[in-house]
């Protein structure tokens, strides 16, 4: 099973990729993930995502596509995959066509998470996750996570650098000019499931996972 979660940012993407990761043991491909392990390691890499990704601007799509290729070569995705925040370009889209082919692997479902703008800017701005285990937690719906203490093991959490109003805004726009266009390129595809994102997690994963049971038949 290869899918692609498709949606702002906000939209719950990280939340329901994990849930997908543990109910189906897929290998979860967050490119935000390895660019922040890259500009964690002090890499020439992370120092040149780095500028992008404080910006709220995306990161060139040649550095991108060239991660995704060899990340899809690491044996834990032949049992199935699941994109989570690639491609984010028609570009990026067209790139990861050429090398599924080669691989002869194919998307089962493009899932996009849709979720209303206003909803998306408290969610980003509200958001800590955890430094030790990765866990996403949103600080209003949250209380108990206000103290900086991850409930599920004890880790710190942070705020992302990129998660502030001024950043969050500029990403947003970010996604409406670059990367909602592959909505429709998805769609043209026959690949697209849409998804309400505004409601609970649970509500969330309960449709996503019909998505996946009936894509697998
Ligand atoms: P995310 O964790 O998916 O929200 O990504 C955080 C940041 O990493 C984005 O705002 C971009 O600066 C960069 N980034 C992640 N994925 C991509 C991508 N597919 N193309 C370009 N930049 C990306």
């Amino acid at each position: 099973m290869n899918l692609m979660l498709l949606g702002a940012p906000g939209a719950g993407k990280g939340t329901q990729a994990a849930k997908l990761v543990e109910t189906y043991h897929l290998a979860h491909i967050s490119t935000g993930d390895i660019l922040r392990a890259a500009v964690a390691a002090g890499t020439p890499l992370g120092m040149t995502a780095k500028s992008y990704m404080d910006k709220g601007e995306l990161v060139p799509d040649l550095v991108v596509i060239g991660l995704v290729k060899a990340r899809l070569q690491e044996p834990d995705t032949a049992a199935g995959f699941i994109l989570d925040g690639f491609p984010r370009t028609v570009a990026q889209a067209d790139a990861l066509d050429k090398e599924l082919e080669a691989l002869g692997k194919q998307l089962d479902a493009v899932i996009s998470v849709e979720v209303d703008r206003s909803a998306l800017i408290d969610r980003l701005t509200a958001r800590r996750t955890c430094k030790a285990c990765g866990a996403i937690y949103n600080v209003l719906a949250q209380p108990e996570t206000a103290s900086g203490v991850c409930p599920a093991c004890g880790g710190e959490l942070f705020q992302r650098d990129d998660d502030t109003v001024e950043t969050v805004t500029n990403r947003l726009a970010v996604y409406e000019r670059s990367t909602a266009p592959l909505i429709d390129y998805y769609s043209k595809k026959g690949l697209l499931r849409r998804v309400d994102g505004n409601r609970s997690v649970e509500d969330v994963f309960a449709q996503i996972r019909e998505i996946v049971e009936s894509a697998a038949r």
